[in-house]
């Protein structure tokens, strides 16, 4: 058994031609001889009229008792109808039911959310879930192309690591044969040994974060797009980031118009046209004094404090230059002021808040050295690392920015789990 049609195929077919489509049966109405089922495949929902008469009888029957989400075959004729919802319906000759629902199926209006998450398996089949899966997909695609045509070689990373990037706190620990390992926070330490021969390296793969703060915008495993790039200072990783998201807005505006025009979202390319706004660090923390936030020079910014600051712009922006204790170790200092580090978070506008972190990172092997010890860890469990630092090692920098993250800042979603086909947060690893 193969597809030859899909609902979009049927949808560009004439008036008159006879097709076959194989799908799941969404909704159901009965109009006394007059069926209408919804069917459901992966392109699209089309409305299927099984009349008794033009039917046969068999599937007229077939029709009445087939239940929500079985699969099924129709065969019928296409006709243009400005009533039905994509304003074509098929006029159904004959109906096999391929694989019947068991039971009546549990995803049901008014469902409250714990209901829909603990039941995602088949919430999944939801018109909403399939967009945004469609859209998140397109949007690891356009990062891929535009990393590809820019000169970015992609690599793969190991998960399991045996020391922090981004400090202790968040790091899951597994035992690895006896020994400790954890799952990476961020495979940016082997993408900086890779430019060493590739230069400019991306990633995308998953990161994991025991973060146990329960914000709209904290997963505990989340794909996260990183880059590095050999010979580059903090202004040009600044340049890259703004060029690839511009890339991925405008590429989606387009090339999900229709998935986002059925979200109800219309993302238009000048919501994120470069250049955008570089403000620093002791900015916006003047920008949160003056609206009254209790906060002071040394504090980081928490979910919270972006919100409020984010509000105040309309493209995505960049804080820069955060003072060096509110940074991992990795970061290189201004050298013209070493209290703080050449570093950019891009915030998205709106409310939203970071969507991706990164910077320029120290290529000075002393310096390095310094500023382990000065974090209070151990020059031994980053040898490898540091040893990059001895041989010809050049000024880079790189970023990484959070696949869930930035679909939850252009889709506007509730919360990020939204952007995941089986989000993981804290309370969350079934199913
Ligand atoms: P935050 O302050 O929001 O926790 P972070 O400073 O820890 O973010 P980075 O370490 O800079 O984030 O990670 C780079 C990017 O990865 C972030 O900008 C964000 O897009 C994404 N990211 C980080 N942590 C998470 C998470 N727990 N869930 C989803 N995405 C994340
Ligand atoms: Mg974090």
């Amino acid at each position: 058994m193969y597809k030859t049609f899909y609902i979009k195929d049927v949808l560009q077919c004439r008036e008159g031609s006879e097709v076959e489509l194989i799908g799941w049966v969404r909704s159901k109405r009965r109009h006394g001889k007059l069926i209408f089922i919804d069917l459901r495949d992966s392109t699209g929902v089309m409305q299927v009229a099984v009349k008794q008469g033009i039917a046969d009888e068999s599937s007229f029957v077939k029709a009445l008792e087939v239940g929500l989400e079985s699969a099924i075959k129709v065969r019928g004729v296409v006709k243009r109808d400005p009533r039905a919802p994509e304003g074509v319906e098929l006029h159904c000759n004959r109906l096999e039911i391929l694989s019947e629902s068991l039971d009546d199926f549990p995803i049901r209006k008014g469902v409250g959310l714990k209901f829909l998450l603990d039941n995602r398996h088949l919430h999944l089949r939801s018109p909403k879930v399939t967009t945004i899966m469609k859209i998140r997909a397109n949007l690891m695609d356009i990062a891929r192309r535009w990393l590809k045509e820019n000169g970015f070689i992609e690599v793969n990373c190991p998960t399991f690591i045996t020391a922090a990037v981004e400090g202790g706190a968040t790091l899951f620990k597994v035992d690895y044969f006896g020994r400790v390992a954890y799952l990476t926070q961020s495979v940016q330490f082997y993408q900086e040994a890779a430019i060493y021969s590739l230069e400019k390296v991306y990633s995308l793969q998953p990161s994991f974060r025991a973060e146990l703060s329960r914000t709209r915008r904290h997963l505990t495993e989340f794909w996260h797009l990183e880059v590095e790039m050999a010979y580059a200072e903090l202004n040009d990783i600044m340049k890259v980031i703004e060029e690839l998201i511009y890339a991925i807005v405008n590429g989606l505006s387009r090339e999900s118009e229709k998935e986002l025009r059925d979200l109800g979202r219309v993302v238009k390319p000048e919501i994120a046209e470069p250049p955008y706004p570089k403000i620093r660090y002791s900015e916006a923390l003047d920008i949160l004094q003056q609206k009254g936030v209790n906060i002071s020079w040394g504090d980081d910014f928490g979910a919270d404090e972006e919100r409020i600051l984010s509000k105040e712009f309309e493209k995505p922006f960049f804080v820069t230059h955060y003072p060096r204790e509110t940074k991992a170790f990795y970061h290189m200092p201004d050298p013209g002021n070493p209290s703080v580090c050449l570093n950019a978070d891009l915030l998205a506008p709106g409310g939203y808040g970071e969507i991706v972190g990164g910077g320029q990172r120290i290529h000075d092997y002393n310096l390095l050295v310094e500023r382990i010890k000065e974090n209070g860890l151990n020059v031994e469990d980053y040898k490898w690392y540091v040893d990059l630092r001895r041989y010809g090692s050049v000024p880079h920098s790189g970023f990484g920015l959070g696949i869930e993250r930035m679909l939850w800042w252009l889709l506007q979603l509730p919360h990020i789990r939204s952007a995941c086909l089986f989000p993981r947060t804290p309370t969350r690893v079934y199913p």
